[in-house]
């Protein structure tokens, strides 16, 4: 018996070799076991072979022929039709394949050929656009007659070439493995065995197979993951830290009395909770989260502020550069009237200041740290991080989290997010850390106002930034967001803002932010908009994540339907964040029931962890609220709302085992931890091991 092929090279498959396994690198295959765990998207249903007679014209079908001619054509330049006549016991059909011409030296007459495509009627001929044929020689038919596999492909791999290599890969390898799936686990839950799994995956002879083996895989991949959490959680509490933290003066407080505000109730338990944690001696690793504008950033300044007034360092780090800019900014200001040095460190910094950042945090000349990813490049050394914060955690990877951890030595860690989730699913998702959650927003917040509007709506929209804009507050409009193509969303906002500001918007101060912006071209624009400088700015969705300028009243979001309820919701939290009244208009012409209902339930309630909730129940296509990007963990195939209660059941099964054979060293389950070993990075199963 042996494991999965994790580390043998997929290019040694047969009907693979140097150039295909290159293309497949593309897709992220680069072992035998990767390919083996390339799934399906879905499963063309071609069991119903029929003679083409028997088709109407345009549907796809599945015919079964044998080859009685052949000819090609060059009707013009650059395109090669070639055809084959085929008699299906009944009559004859014509096969068309289009710039192929390889096709006719390979098909011979007499051939026997399955074939799959569409159908075409014309003059009493039957045409079929072929898709996928295959040789009718004996051996087991991949292609047609049968459910046939789909698979997410890239540029010139086609379903033909990536069908043929996973079936090789079974070939030589479903048979014989080892499963790491306890015995008694795949009893109790009726699971397939792992060899028959894959081959019931790829190559399902009913819908049922298919069923049985995304069981099995759901299962596996929730309960490896649970197991890993269930490790990490108590190896953390194993581990003891060797800093404490030893308050000089009364800095808290004098922050505290700083600040024009109150600690909300929310707040302060959050922070009591962290500031707990951070006298332990075991390191904390908490996830603070609370709804946009809970004030998440003054309770984690708390954290740093301890650390600092130990005399070690913490470290704060933010998605992108405006979030990272923007934290300075605040936290600086705080900082610097307690006489404490920031620092700042980011990608786009010019090379001397970067030295010079590096320098005082080698040092531990600067006690607070923040920055962007640039904090994880290789070359920033700290000298005593304690402190560690990650800021809208779900942007940023586990393994990334845990490249900032491993600047200090068993650093307390608080990641915060503004993505709430459901607190069932909280548990499950975030198995190895705490929770802390903000539940209530600061007191006088008026709640957006949220609007459904179609685009012939547009009209009153503008009339009502003008008038906004007249009363000195300021406007967002952040454009669609289109998937495929950055150069796409970025025409669309370049031509936006320079008609709005000659036409709709005449007389308003119109400018533009996007992504594709220099790092000190974004600064500028957004501290003209802090500023006031600017009354409307047209954006794409890099206001997204935590920008704060409490004067704008006004969010339009164009095409909303492209985006999803966390993002909507992140989108509208830049409103509504000072004194005054806000607007959020969602424009979209989109119909379609889940569309509109999404939308709608953003007009219903401001509440970030009901509109989880909704999200939940909903499940619209798209982007779902915070649990597929949380960082946390990532699926191949699992869903955790939709497979909930296999969440459910793994998470219970992982945690029992665990108590019976803590570190895995039984010999029952050594296949299991072998497959750990594979499947994650050993930093990542014991991450708080020095
Ligand atoms: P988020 O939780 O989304 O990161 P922020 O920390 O950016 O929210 O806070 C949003 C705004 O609320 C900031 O302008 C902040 O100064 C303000 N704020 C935070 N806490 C309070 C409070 N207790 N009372 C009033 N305003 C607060
Ligand atoms: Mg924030």
């Amino acid at each position: 018996m042996r494991g999965l092929p994790w580390s043998n090279p997929v290019k040694y498959v047969k009907n693979v070799g140097p150039k295909r396994a290159s293309l497949l690198s593309r897709l992220s295959i680069n072992s035998v076991g990767d390919l083996l765990y390339h799934f399906p998207r879905e499963y063309e249903d071609r069991t119903q072979l029929k003679p083409a007679h028997a088709y109407d014209s345009g549907v796809r079908a599945s015919i079964r022929g044998r080859v009685v001619g052949a000819e090609e054509s060059k009707p013009r330049k650059g395109l090669t039709i070639t055809k084959l006549a085929l008699y299906d016991g009944y009559g004859l059909f014509y096969a068309v394949w289009y710039n192929q011409p390889y096709i006719k030296k390979q098909l011979h007459e007499g051939t026997w050929l399955l074939l799959t495509g569409k159908i075409n009627r014309f003059m009493g001929q039957i045409q079929l656009q072929v898709l996928d044929y295959e040789l009718e020689d004996g051996s087991e038919a991949l292609y047609t007659g049968r459910l046939v596999p789909v698979y997410p492909l890239t540029e010139q791999l086609s379903q033909r070439v990536l069908r043929a290599a996973v079936k090789s890969a079974l070939d030589e390898w479903a048979g014989g493995l080892d499963d790491f799936i306890p015995v008694s686990l795949a009893t109790k839950y009726k699971l397939p065995d792992l060899g028959a799994a894959l081959q019931m995956v790829h190559f399902p002879q009913s819908s049922e197979d298919h069923r049985a083996a995304r069981r099995r895989f759901v299962f596996e991949e929730l309960f490896l993951q649970q197991i890993i959490m269930t490790m990490r959680r108590n190896t953390i509490v194993a581990v003891k830290k060797d800093h404490s933290y030893k308050i000089k003066s009364g800095l808290e407080d004098q922050f505290l009395s700083s600040l024009p505000f109150s600690f909300t109730p929310g707040q302060r338990t959050a922070w009591e909770e962290i500031s707990l944690d951070m006298d332990a001696q075991t390191p904390m690793y908490r996830l603070l989260q609370g709804d946009v504008g809970a004030g998440k950033t003054v309770v984690c300044v708390m954290a740093l502020l301890k650390a600092v007034n130990s005399g070690l360092q913490a470290a704060l780090m933010a998605p992108t550069e405006i979030l990272a800019e923007q934290h300075y900014k605040n936290i600086s200001k705080y900082f610097s009237s307690l006489g404490l040095e920031t620092t700042l460190l980011t990608g786009g910094m010019k090379k001397k200041n970067r030295q010079q950042a590096l320098e005082k945090i080698r040092e531990g000349k600067t006690g607070v740290v923040l920055g962007t990813h640039a904090l994880l490049q290789q070359d920033v050394e700290f000298k005593n991080l304690a402190m560690v914060v990650i800021d809208e955690q779900h942007r940023f990877g586990v393994k990334q989290r845990a490249v900032l951890q491993f600047k200090g030595h068993q650093p307390d860690v608080l990641v915060m997010t503004a993505t709430p989730i459901p607190r069932t699913l909280a548990l499950t998702l975030y198995g190895d850390l705490a929770v802390s959650t903000i539940p209530d927003l600061p007191p006088g917040r008026i709640p957006v106002k949220t609007y459904f509007y179609r685009h012939s709506r547009m009209a009153g929209v503008y009339e009502k930034i003008l008038e906004q804009v007249t009363m000195g507050r300021q406007a967002y409009i952040v454009c669609p967001l289109v998937e495929e193509s950055e150069k796409v969303d970025l025409l669309s906002a370049v031509e936006l803002a320079s008609r709005l500001s000659s036409g709709e918007l005449g007389g308003c101060r119109v400018d533009l932010l996007h992504g594709r912006m220099k790092p000190e071209e974004k600064e500028t624009v957004i501290n003209r908009f802090r500023d006031g400088l600017i009354d409307v700015l047209v954006s794409t969705t890099v206001v997204e994540v935590g920008v704060d300028v409490p004067n704008a009243t006004v969010m339009v979001i164009l095409d909303a339907h492209r985006f999803g309820l966390a993002q909507l919701h992140q989108l509208r939290g830049r409103v509504g964040r000072g004194r005054y009244a806000s607007i959020c208009y969602l424009i979209s012409d989109a119909r379609g029931e889940d569309t509109e209902t999404r939308l709608r339930a953003m007009c219903q309630t401001g509440n970030g962890f009901l509109l989880a909730e909704k999200d939940l129940e909903l499940r619209g296509p798209g982007e779902l609220f915070g649990t597929r990007q949380s960082g946390a963990v990532t699926y191949r195939i699992a869903d955790p709302i939709r497979d909930i209660r296999a969440l459910e059941v793994a998470r219970k099964e992982a945690r029992e085992l665990l108590l019976r054979d803590p570190v895995l060293g039984r010999a029952e389950h050594r296949s299991l931890l072998e497959e750990l070993k594979n499947r994650f990075d050993k930093d990542l199963i014991f991450i708080n091991v020095g």
